[in-house]
């Protein structure tokens, strides 16, 4: 059974769909019983979503529009 820090330790994998079978159902049924993770995953699912999304160039990185982004609905 997963823990809330091997959670936020496995994040970056679970958002990208990178676990495999066994951990995948580990981390789905931590969520399951786990609504600080749930929020945890849901938000870092957000930025990275926003990461995507938002143009980088190397001179501007407009940080206020992500946080802006953030902060906006789910859709
Ligand atoms: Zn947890």
């Amino acid at each position: 059974m997963l823990n809330c820090r091997e959670m936020s330790e496995l994040g970056s994998e679970i958002i990208e769909g990178h676990l495999g079978f066994r951990t995948r159902l580990a981390v789905l049924m931590h969520l399951r019983m786990c609504s600080r993770c749930t929020l945890y995953i849901k938000q870092l699912k957000m930025t990275s979503q926003v990461l995507q999304q938002v143009p980088f160039t190397d001179e501007t990185v407009d940080s206020q529009a992500i946080l802006k982004r953030l902060h906006e609905p789910d859709q």
